[in-house]
């Protein structure tokens, strides 16, 4: 029997001791389950869906206030089409892509075709902090199989020197019984010896998906990316698939169409229905409701102004 992960996900956070460099490991398994289970993935699609998610929640786990939010999200040409992830500061993350029944042949290593699913293009990682405008980041996507992306978006886009390794290991019956990743980056200062520890180290570890799968555990995995150096623990907390959705933030969306959109959504008289892309959560207003909103919305405008 393979091991059955916890219900929670979770992630563990260490340092080097010397200040050179952190570590975020995250046992993915809870929110990838949870994730398969809401968009309905194909196998190649749980992959791609899964990783980006483990991703995502290791970059917002580096936020740094409590409203802080974070997006990744790739454009590539291939079938997957858009996949967006947010995290909160905790970690806490939802997501979606264009086609969750993307499904491919196995790749020449004869694994889940992730990079083949998602194609060339872009990645972005926006960050909300609560300013006026999000701080927006780009890069090319190198290979599609997203943690070389993300190695790659920091290393051109932020210079950070950092390695993202993630995966998502998927059984025969379509279940994901394994996930995970860790992202790894250096600090300001930081010196050589530190860069050739962890690459080393790195560049001998089995994958994290296979780790997780075997029973290893964070701590474990984190003690073999830093063998050789001293460093301490930081912290540890659960994260979760969790989607921010609400009734009144929608009703607000649709009051924010444009008359013409907003005309042509109504007209009819029947009731207006919208689902959440991240959660598939339905909502369902009258046409009234929403004009009643939109008035409520040009009133405060102009009681604003
Ligand atoms: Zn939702």
């Amino acid at each position: 029997m393979i091991k059955t992960a916890s219900e929670r996900s979770l992630v563990i956070r260490a340092i080097s001791t010397d200040g050179s460099a952190r570590i975020v490991f995250c046992d993915s398994t809870a929110i990838v389950r949870r994730a398969c289970g809401i968009h309905k993935t194909a196998k190649t699609a749980t992959a791609v869906l899964g990783r980006a998610l483990t991703a995502a929640s290791m970059m917002g786990s580096l936020l740094k206030d409590s409203d802080d939010s974070l997006t990744l999200r790739f454009d590539g040409d291939g079938p997957a089409g858009h996949v967006v992830c947010v995290s909160d500061y905790k970690g806490n993350v939802r997501g979606y892509m264009d086609n969750p029944s993307v499904e491919l042949p196995p790749n020449k290593a004869g694994k889940l075709d992730v990079g083949g699913a998602i194609g060339k293009g872009s990645l972005y990682v926006i960050r909300d902090l609560g300013l006026k405008e999000p701080y927006v980041g780009a890069s090319p996507i190198v290979t599609g199989e997203i943690g070389d992306d993300v190695t790659a978006y920091f290393a051109n886009s932020e210079q950070v020197p950092t390695v993202c390794a993630v995966g998502v290991r998927v059984d025969r019956d379509n279940m994901c019984f394994a996930s995970g990743g860790f992202l790894i980056q250096l600090l300001p200062g930081a010196d050589d010896t530190a860069a050739e520890i962890i690459e080393k180290n790195v560049s001998g570890m089995k994958s994290v998906s296979e780790l997780i799968a075997s029973g290893v555990s964070g701590d474990e995995i984190i003690a073999q990316a830093f063998f050789g150096m001293e460093y301490e623990m930081f912290d540890e907390f659960d994260v979760g698939y969790v989607c921010k959705c609400s009734r009144g933030r929608y009703l607000s969306a649709l009051a924010s169409l444009g008359q013409s959109d907003l005309d042509e959504l109504i007209a009819d008289g029947g009731p207006v229905e919208t689902g959440c892309m991240f959660c598939g959560k339905k909502y369902v207003f009258t046409p009234a409701e929403v004009l009643a909103e939109r008035e409520k919305k040009k009133k405060e405008k102009k009681e604003n102004e």
